[in-house]
């Protein structure tokens, strides 16, 4: 479901819409029919990956969730976890969802990053 007014407030940006398309290459990781799983373009940590919803449905970020998106964000996270396996990140990973400006958010269609493969600091900064 588009949601252009609140998009209209938002920082111009790319969305993953063309990645999702596959109109923009990106390294798939995993995929199926609801979620895409790819290599970010410029990863903080051995491994980084974007876990997305295809479809975006007004999730330009967590802040936007309605009660309809339990079941999309309740799956991304088992993605995730199924990925971090696949990636063989048997010793830790982190979840990161940037949600905003003070967030540092760059990109409005909800991404959950998946990190791994050096030591996590924290707090993140
Ligand atoms: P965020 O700052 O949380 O919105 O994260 C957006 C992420 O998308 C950043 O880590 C970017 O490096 C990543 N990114 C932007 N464009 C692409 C792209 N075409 N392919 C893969 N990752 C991308």
């Amino acid at each position: 479901m588009a949601d252009s007014e609140t998009e209209a407030t938002e920082a111009p940006t790319m969305s993953f819409d063309k990645i999702v398309k596959k109109e923009i290459p990106s390294t798939v990781v995993y995929e199926d029919d609801k979620v895409l799983a790819f290599r970010d373009i410029a990863p903080q940590a051995p491994t980084h990956i974007l876990i997305i919803p295809k479809v975006k449905d007004g999730l330009s970020g967590l802040s936007k969730a309605e009660e309809r998106h339990v079941e999309i964000l309740g799956y991304l996270l088992y993605i995730a976890k199924l990925v971090a396996k696949q990636e063989g990140l048997v010793d830790g990973f982190r979840i990161v969802i940037n949600d905003g400006d003070d967030a540092g958010q760059s990109v409005y269609h909800l991404h959950v990053h998946l990190l791994g493969g050096r030591q996590m600091n924290w707090p993140p900064g």
